[in-house]
């Protein structure tokens, strides 16, 4: 993993910081916020950007990617990851988080004339786990798909944990926190974080 160096006006360095804040004022457990931006759009008015609460785990109303959901419009368990583990990560923070990201994107950002980009940041205190890593894709997939793949899609996971790749088990599951191929990052206020990008450009 390597750091790349500081661009001081990159205009996402104090909403990245300022995420990251939000994610850790809480004490005890893993908290998420999404930011969607679109045509890099960063006045978070809820018409071309918005931001997520801070959601924490069980936030509740999260069908889509809970990953046991039998309802018919969500994600069926993907193969490789197992009953137990979708089970314990159902309610994790991510859930809650992606599932209000994707009514956004479907319910305000689809209506939006000249749409060409759409950036999206999962910001967290911990990284994903591995369950949470496919939700985050099959979030990113969904998103590329609501706009047929004719605008540009990306997708962030950024998280600040020192460990960027941690093992942790949970009722004897094991799963990795954050991604192996993460980068590093730092912000001009010499803040920093590790990121993981999914991104399709039509
Ligand atoms: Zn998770």
């Amino acid at each position: 993993m390597s750091l790349s160096t500081p661009h001081s006006n990159d205009p996402l360095d104090k909403i990245i910081s300022a995420a990251l804040s939000d994610v850790h004022a809480s004490a005890e457990g893993l908290y998420t916020q999404a930011l969607i931006m679109v045509n890099d759009d960063v006045t978070f008015n809820q018409e071309n950007s918005y931001q997520t609460a801070v959601k924490t785990a069980s936030s509740g109303g999260e069908a889509l990617y809970s990953l046991t959901s039998k309802s018919q419009d969500a994600h069926p368990r993907p193969h490789d990851i197992s009953e137990d583990e979708a089970r314990l990560s159902s309610h994790d923070s991510e859930v809650a988080a992606l599932q209000d990201a994707y009514d956004w994107i479907t319910g305000q950002a689809i209506t939006l004339k000249e749409v060409h980009k759409v950036h999206v940041l999962v910001v967290g205190n911990i990284g994903p786990c591995d369950a949470c890593k496919k939700r985050l894709e099959l979030f990113f997939n969904d998103i590329v798909q609501t706009f047929e793949g004719k605008v540009t899609v990306i997708v962030d996971s950024v998280y600040d944990t020192p460990e960027s790749n941690k093992q942790a088990k949970r009722h004897n599951v094991a799963s990795v926190y954050g991604y192996a191929k993460a980068t590093g990052h730092t912000t001009s206020a010499g803040k920093q974080y590790w990121r993981f990008r999914q991104e399709f450009r039509p």
